[in-house]
C-alpha cells in the first residue's frame, strides 16, 4: 500500500486564519517590515483575505507604513476580541496601536510572547487566506518561541546583500529549519540603486548576496528589491510603493515576490504555495516544479518497504528503520557536536513513516509510527544517505 504524500495540514483553530506566514530577518534595518506591509497590499489587492501582525513590539512600524493612525484604541468585539484595524484591503494588529504610540514597548521575553500569542488568538480576524507576521529582527529566543507556538506554514527572510547581513539571515533559515519551519525563500532587498533621469543601476551593497546564499542553502530565491527612495516616502506617507506606484521598478519586484511566494493564485481557493508537492497514491510523481534547487528528487514513492526516490542519475531505495535513525532534528541529534541523541535501540524494528508531507521545494517531512514527528529531512540529507546500504533500483 502506498502512502498519500501530501502538505502538511494547520491544526485547528487557527486553521481558519489560512496560512501563516513569518517575515524574518537576522537583524533590523534590512526592510523586513517594508517587505511585509507590500507584499500584504499586493495579496489584497489580488483579492486574498490577509491579515498583518506588527510582531516587531519593539519598533512597530506597520501603521505607519499602511496609513493606520495609533491613537485611538481598537475597539472590542461583542466576543471580547480585538477589532483589527483595516487598510488597502489588509488587516493589522500592532502594539503601536495598544500603546497609541509608536515608542518601543519595554517587554521581557515572556511578555512578548505572551503579546505575540495574543495578536493571533485573541483579535477578531473573522477568515483570512493569509496571516503575515512581521517577526522582530534578531534570530533569538523571541523568534525561536514564535517559531515554535504557531503552525507557521513558512518563514520569509529578509536581508540586504552585504555579508555581513547575509551571515546573519544564514544563521537566522537554519534556526528556523531547526524547529521545522519551512524555509519560503529569501528576498534582497535594497539590491541596486536605479538612477531616475539615466535609468543605470548601481550596486551599492554588492550584488547577487542573496541568491547565493539560497543556492547554497537549498532555499528558494523569491526577488531582488531595489533601492528607491519612493519606498522610503510610501513608508513615511503610509501608502506603499505598491499601492502609490503600482508600475514602478520597485512595485514589479514586490510583485515577483509575491508571484514567487503563491504561485498561481486563485482567491477563491486560497494561497497556493510554490512546490508544495501533491503526490497521487503509488505514483509518486511529484507535480513538475518550474525551479528549485539542482538537487531536487525527480519523483517520490513510499510504500511498505520504505522510500524509493528518483534522482536524475537513477532511482534509490531507503529503508523505513535508516529514514527514522537519521534524522537531524534537535531532539535526535545533538545541534552543536552533532552526535546522535537517538538510541537506536529505542527505535521499533518495524517502525515506518505514517506520514509524509512536501517541506518547500527542498525538503520532506516525516512523521513515524513511534510518535516521531518534528524531523523534517532535506533532500540533501536523502542523497547523503544512499551510503553502502543503498541499492539501486
Ligand atoms: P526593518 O523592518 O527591517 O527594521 P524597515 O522596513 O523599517 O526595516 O526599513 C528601514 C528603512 O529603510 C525605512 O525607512 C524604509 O523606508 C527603508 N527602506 C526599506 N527598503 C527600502 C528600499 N528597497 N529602498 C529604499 N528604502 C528602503
Amino acid at each position: 500500500m502506498s502512502a498519500v504524500l501530501r502538505q502538511a495540514e494547520p491544526a485547528d483553530p487557527l486553521a481558519r486564519l489560512g496560512r501563516l506566514i513569518a517575515v524574518a530577518s537576522g537583524k533590523g534595518g534590512v526592510g523586513k517590515s517594508t517587505v511585509s506591509a507590500n507584499l500584504a497590499a499586493i495579496l489584497a489587492r489580488r483579492g486574498l483575505r490577509v491579515g498583518l501582525v506588527d510582531a516587531d513590539l519593539y519598533g512597530p512600524s506597520i501603521p505607519g507604513m499602511l496609513g493606520i493612525a495609533a491613537d485611538t484604541p481598537p475597539a472590542m468585539s461583542p466576543g471580547g476580541k480585538v477589532i483589527p484595524a483595516e487598510a488597502h484591503g489588509v488587516k493589522v494588529i500592532s502594539m503601536a496601536m495598544l500603546t497609541g504610540d509608536d515608542r518601543p514597548a519595554v517587554l521581557r521575553g515572556p511578555m512578548v510572547t505572551k503579546y505575540l500569542r495574543m495578536f493571533v488568538t485573541q483579535v477578531d480576524w473573522s477568515t483570512l487566506d493569509v496571516l503575515l507576521l512581521d517577526l522582530p529582527p534578531g534570530t533569538g529566543d523571541t523568534q525561536l518561541t514564535l517559531a515554535q507556538s504557531f503552525p507557521l506554514a513558512g518563514a520569509v527572510v529578509v536581508s540586504t546583500p552585504q555579508d555581513v547581513s547575509l551571515k546573519i539571515a544564514r544563521r537566522g533559515i537554519r534556526m528556523m529549519e531547526q524547529v521545522s519551519v519551512p524555509i519560503l525563500g529569501i528576498v534582497e532587498n535594497m539590491s541596486g540603486f536605479t538612477c531616475p533621469s539615466c535609468g543605470g543601476v548601481t550596486h551599492i551593497f554588492h550584488q547577487g548576496g542573496g541568491r547565493s546564499v539560497a543556492e547554497g542553502l537549498g532555499v528558494p530565491f523569491l526577488g531582488a528589491i531595489p533601492l528607491d527612495p519612493a519606498i522610503v516616502d510610501g513608508g513615511d506617507s503610509g501608502v506603499p510603493l505598491v499601492v502609490d506606484s503600482p508600475t514602478s521598478l520597485a512595485a514589479r519586484a514586490f510583485e515577483v515576490v509575491a508571484d514567487a511566494l503563491t504561485g498561481d493564485l486563485a482567491p477563491s481557493g486560497g494561497l497556493r504555495m510554490p512546490f508544495d508537492w501533491t503526490l497521487a497514491t503509488g505514483a509518486g510523481r511529484p507535480a513538475p516544479a518550474s525551479h528549485g534547487p539542482a538537487g531536487r528528487p525527480l519523483a517520490l514513492d513510499y510504500d511498505a518497504t520504505g522510500l524509493t526516490i528518483g534522482w536524475p542519475d537513477g532511482s534509490r531505495h531507503l529503508d523505513p528503520r535508516e529514514l527514522r535513525l537519521a534524522c537531524r532534528c534537535a531532539a535526535c541529534r545533538d545541534e552543536l557536536t552533532g552526535k546522535a541523541l537517538l538510541d537506536p535501540a529505542k527505535v521499533p524494528l518495524d517502525v515506518v513513516p505514517v506520514r509524509i508531507w512536501s517541506v518547500g521545494n527542498y525538503a520532506l517531512g516525516i512523521a513515524f509510527s513511534d510518535g516521531h514527528d518534528s524531523g523534517i529531512c532535506t533532500f540533501e540529507a536523502l542523497r547523503a544517505l544512499e551510503g553502502s546500504e543503498a541499492e539501486d533500483v
